[in-house]
């Protein structure tokens, strides 16, 4: 029986005199937690505004993070950018609170890679390749913030490789996370 592969981590120590200061925003939010099934969702609602901003790994969305090369590749990107600029097929906020999307954005990032150490068998390269997330932003604006209670996620229809997501949310009456999964898309936002 093999025993866990051993991550190196290089802690360049000396230079870290000249890295910059990491902003708090950064420290706060963990931008590089990429595992492949694992979406996150950070929900922040203040007064009329309300920002949903989704990390999914390319694996869970197109399939694979490099750079698309084939026709088929490209066109499974441009699908892919397409549904996820249309908030609606992603997220339905409950009609009371009277949200209009106001701006939308999607990217693709570089990420590192957190791998459950029983994958790490399977596939013994997949440390040593790149991996790519996409950045998903809904900038809504609600008319009735204080009917926000709702908001039911189609993710796991479109991407069935997604195996679940993790919510974290922030609003005026209350901050908390919680987790979703086939059987249950919804948040609830009173909890
Ligand atoms: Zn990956």
């Amino acid at each position: 029986m093999k025993t866990k592969p051993h991550t190196m981590r290089i802690l360049p120590a000396l230079l870290c005199t000249f890295i910059a200061v990491p902003s708090l925003a950064s420290t706060f939010r963990q931008h590089g937690a990429h595992v492949h099934g694992f979406v996150i969702y950070d929900i922040a609602q203040d007064g009329t505004g309300l920002l949903i901003e989704i990390y999914a790994p390319g694996m869970d969305v197109v399939g694979f993070e490099h750079t698309a090369n084939t026709e088929q590749e490209k066109s499974a990107m441009s699908r892919a950018n397409q549904l996820l600029n249309d908030s609606l097929s992603i997220v339905n906020i409950n009609a009371e609170a009277q949200c209009s999307l106001t701006d939308s954005a999607v990217s693709l990032v570089k990420s590192s890679f957190e791998q459950p150490a029983a994958q790490d068998i399977h596939n013994p390269f997949v440390e040593h390749s790149a991996h790519a997330s996409f950045d998903i932003k809904y900038q809504f604006n609600c008319q009735n913030p204080q009917q926000l209670n709702d908001i039911n996620t189609s993710w796991f229809q479109h991407f069935p490789a997604t195996n679940t997501i993790a919510v974290n949310y922030f609003t005026d009456k209350t901050q908390n996370a919680t987790e979703l999964n086939k059987q249950q898309t919804h948040i609830h936002l009173d909890n």
